[in-house]
């Protein structure tokens, strides 16, 4: 089991252990026992996951009251499911001295730490990310939130964990499309930040996707690494944290554009390959590393073109929509080399004119 110290500065939970490793889920509730002593348990999990049969193996037969979100996925990702749990928390009687296990993807993270930072003004959150892209991305950072009927996310906190638990072994009975999908943010944070987790990433792809345990606690491990060390530094996403959406501008464009048959991960691989193709065009990048990138991506087996059903005015019409757009045009994030993002006066995205942008979408077809 590997252990790793997060340090958040400026929050009420200053630091958070994340253990990584294979197999935990038996002992987990022992662990939680004994760091958080005489705190009621409250667990959040959905359907899926609980029918995977992880419930039970965190659970082992204890009595912990437990809501299930059912349906599982980003359905149910809305206020409403908070509601339901915070009340379901009432009604068991818990106080302020709980800690509120989410045991599940980035959904059931995102929806149990919103309910856990706003019962009784905010209880400790522990998260047991169950799919690789919560096991990179979700679980680490603090972001918690649900959709509107309006946007994604749109209502939400920041609230930090209390602690981490990645149990690879979860990912044992996670659908190949979803598994596939989440490794495209580890691809993203060797990109932006550390070429040799980029070799290793080349070289151990085939043992990741064959699900090898001592593998997936190596990539977890490098995941939380970068994250960790990004959401020290910016754990409120004032300026570095921004890098973190390395691909995601023309990611998010074309999410919308496919009206979600996309699925998040598959959308942000085709905005890596954009932002590599601005890299180029802005001197910032080489053919060669785009390449490489391109050619990793393609072993994964996630699309790195925009669909023919997509046209390159939907993009640039939804581009200028972009949740973070100044003046309609958003900010990219690039990289001048593997593991180095360009940085212009302590600004982490850039600015890129709209016709570099319209070229670089015809080429991305
Ligand atoms: P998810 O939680 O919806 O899980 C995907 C599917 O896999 C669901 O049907 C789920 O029930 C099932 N599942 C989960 N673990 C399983 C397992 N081990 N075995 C079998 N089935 C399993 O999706 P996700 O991709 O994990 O997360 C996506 C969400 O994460 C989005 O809502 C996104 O906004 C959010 N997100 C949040 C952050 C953040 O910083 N908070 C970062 C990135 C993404």
């Amino acid at each position: 089991m590997l252990e790793l110290d997060i340090q958040i500065p400026a929050t009420e939970q200053r630091t958070y252990k994340i253990r990584i490793g294979n197999g935990l889920l038996a002992s987990l509730l022992e662990t939680v026992s004994v760091q958080f002593p005489e705190r009621a348990q409250f667990m959040v999990t959905d359907q899926n996951v609980a029918k995977a049969g992880h419930l039970d193996r965190l659970v082992a037969g204890r009595k912990v009251p437990t809501f299930v979100i059912d349906p599982a996925g980003e359905q149910s990702k809305h206020i409403l499911t908070v509601f339901a749990i915070v009340e379901a928390m009432e009604k068991a009687q818990l106080g302020r001295d709980t800690v509120l296990l989410a045991l599940g993807g980035g959904t059931v993270g995102d929806i149990g730490a919103f309910a856990a930072s706003i019962f009784k003004r905010g209880v400790a959150v522990v998260q047991i990310p169950t799919t690789t892209l919560a096991q990179a991305d979700s679980a680490i950072g603090g972001k918690t939130g649900v959709d509107s009927s309006i946007s994604k996310n749109a209502y939400g906190t920041f609230w930090h964990p209390a602690a981490v638990c990645i149990d690879v072994d979860t990912l044992k009975t996670l659908d190949e499309r979803e598994f596939k999908v989440g490794l495209v943010e580890s691809i993203k944070h060797a990109v932006i930040a550390d070429a040799g987790y980029f070799d290793f990433l080349e070289g151990h792809l085939d043992a990741i996707l064959l699900r090898e345990p001592s593998v997936l606690a190596t990539m977890a491990e490098r995941n939380c690494r970068i994250k960790g060390r990004v959401v020290e530094q910016d754990p409120q996403e004032k300026n570095l944290r921004r890098i973190l959406n390395y691909g995601h501008t023309i990611g998010h464009a074309v999410e919308a554009a496919s009206e979600y048959r996309l699925l998040h991960g598959e959308a942000v691989a085709i905005g890596m390959v954009g932002a590599g193709l601005i890299e180029i065009e802005m001197g910032l990048g080489s053919q060669d590393r785009l390449d490489r990138i391109t050619a990793l991506l393609k072993r994964l087996g996630v699309p790195t073109r925009i669909p023919p059903t997509i046209t390159a005015e939907q993009m640039l019409h939804l581009l200028g929509h972009d949740k973070k757009a100044v003046n309609r045009w958003p900010r990219f994030v690039l990289t001048e080399g593997l593991g180095q993002v360009h940085c212009i006066h302590g600004q982490w995205a850039v600015d890129v004119g709209r016709e570099v942008v319209a070229r670089i979408l015809s080429r991305l077809y």
